[in-house]
């Protein structure tokens, strides 16, 4: 199999094939095609599998070919929960390596404790497209108006098992009870157990499962 046939634009496939990735891995091949279409996702995946790609590429094309709501401040379009600052590093520098490729302007941002929030705001001013964040923090900038979720129209969950292993879900409904009712979500987890079906009960509509 190769990325040629999931739906991924010519600009995708060739910042693709600049990060040499050869073909895509079962998440991928499975949750690209879904998330493109605009469905819910449900994707059971060890690290390793691929997931931070098979959510990024989608993202990306969904954010670039979608023009932005004209304002003076680009409003988040799309939001990336994580439990770890060190995954939303990571997911972060994995957004740049695809976007470096792309001729359209995507702004992603990186958000998490641990760190002074200030940097954080100053980089929010301009807005942007895309954030990654810890729950707290981004509930902090949320507090100082330092960005806003009325506009966001795709939530990832990613390792959302942790999340809940960290203490993070009263922080994580008021992240939802922000967020604009209309929305795809997409929830990425090593495995999905009993503690997380009310969650993904709440979160999931029609979705597509992917088990691999
Ligand atoms: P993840 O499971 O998202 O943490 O990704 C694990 C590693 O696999 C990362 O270093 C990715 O850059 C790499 N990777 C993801 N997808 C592919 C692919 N289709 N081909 C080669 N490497 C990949």
């Amino acid at each position: 199999s190769s990325f040629d046939s999931l739906g991924l634009s010519a600009a995708l496939l060739r910042a693709i094939a600049e990060n040499a990735y050869a073909t895509p891995t079962p998440i991928q091949i499975a949750a690209i095609p879904a998330i493109l279409a605009g469905r819910d996702v449900q994707g059971a995946a060890q690290t390793g599998a691929g997931k931070t790609a098979a959510y990024c590429l989608p993202l990306l094309q969904r954010l670039a070919a979608d023009d932005a709501p004209a304002s003076k401040r680009r409003p988040v379009r799309a939001l990336v929960l994580v439990p770890t600052r060190e995954l939303a590093v990571q997911v972060q520098d994995t957004i740049a390596r695809f976007v470096a490729h792309l001729s359209v302007s995507i702004k992603s941002i990186a958000v998490f404790g641990g760190v002074s929030i200030n940097p954080q705001m100053m980089a929010l001013r301009g807005g942007a497209d895309l954030v990654v964040a810890t729950p707290g923090r981004l509930l902090d900038l949320i507090d100082h108006n330092a960005l806003s979720l009325e506009q966001v129209r795709t939530l990832v969950l990613d390792e959302a098992d942790r999340m809940l292993d960290q203490g993070f879900a009263d922080e994580l409904a008021d992240v939802l009870g922000l967020l604009p009712a209309r929305r795809q979500n997409l929830c990425f987890s090593a495995t999905f157990p009993a503690s997380m079906q009310k969650l993904v009960a709440q979160l999931m509509h029609d979705p597509v499962v992917i088990d691999i």
